[in-house]
């Protein structure tokens, strides 16, 4: 049986001084409450250490960065590495965002290469894939989630697998208020997890956890959720008040 996870991915959101006021609002609101799901938050760089020292003892939420260098040192400026991101209290990286791959040009391959290096100081990967509006219109859906998953997850050992969470954000449904039907999401997670069967065997495959993102808010997690391929969900825009993240993790869990 999988445990749902839910993450909140703050995108360019919330400096120090805003990651300490969502997270006095949203302990406030935790405090002596049990989850059967994990949470997940992940800030922007630049307020992992606030909120390293606001969660680093909150066992039921950890912390995630939104992306990580392919390389480990040396000239890359602007970049931070899987190694360095360690120092602050991380469990979790997200990689291959819609947003890193249309904006800043990354590729399967690159995403590829921050997925090997965030194993290799034991970061869980985010892993996110999903299509654009086009791609599906234009019957490519299947093709484009199978190049997505065969080069983004290669060379991943059974164990990184099991540290791995995919993400399905079809990207024609981030920000704009359009959430994919259940049924569209559950035929995607579905065909998402036939893939890891194929790359990694059915074992593997029926372990691993696929979040849906999109557009995903406190009115629509509970139907969502309820499909049988989709274990969670990655927000957005609804995951910036404490009061509408936590009411997403309780209608979804
Ligand atoms: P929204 O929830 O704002 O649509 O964003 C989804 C997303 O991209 C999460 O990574």
């Amino acid at each position: 049986i999988r445990k749902p996870i839910f993450a909140a991915n703050w995108k360019m959101n919330k400096g120090p001084s805003e990651t300490e006021d969502f997270a006095d609002g949203f302990l406030s609101k935790i405090q002596h409450k049990t989850f059967p799901a994990d949470i997940v938050i992940a800030p922007p760089f630049v307020s992992l250490a606030k909120a390293a020292e606001k969660f680093g003892n909150v066992s039921a939420v950890a912390l995630a960065a939104q992306n990580c260098s392919e390389h480990n040192s040396g000239a890359y400026t602007g970049e931070v590495s899987a190694m360095m991101l360690k120092e602050f209290y991380l469990h979790y990286v997200i990689l291959g965002h819609s947003e890193r791959r249309a904006i800043y040009g990354e590729t399967d391959e690159t995403i590829n290469a921050k997925m090997l290096k965030a194993r290799e100081v034991n970061l869980r990967p985010i892993f996110c894939i999903g299509e654009t509006l086009e791609e599906r219109e234009g019957g490519k859906l299947e093709e484009v989630l199978r190049r997505q998953v065969s080069i983004g997850m290669k060379d991943l050992t059974e164990r990184d697998l099991l540290d791995t969470v995919i993400a399905y954000e079809p990207v024609w449904a981030i920000g704009t208020g359009v959430t994919a039907s259940a049924q569209q999401a559950q035929e995607a997670h579905a065909f998402v997890r036939s893939l890891v069967a194929e790359q990694f065997g059915a074992e593997s495959a029926a372990k691993i956890r696929i979040q849906y993102g999109g557009s995903v808010k406190p009115g629509n997690a509970a139907e969502l959720m309820a499909c049988p391929d989709i274990d969670g969900a990655l927000i957005g825009g609804a995951a910036l008040e404490p009061q509408s993240f936590l009411d997403i993790i309780v209608n979804g869990s």
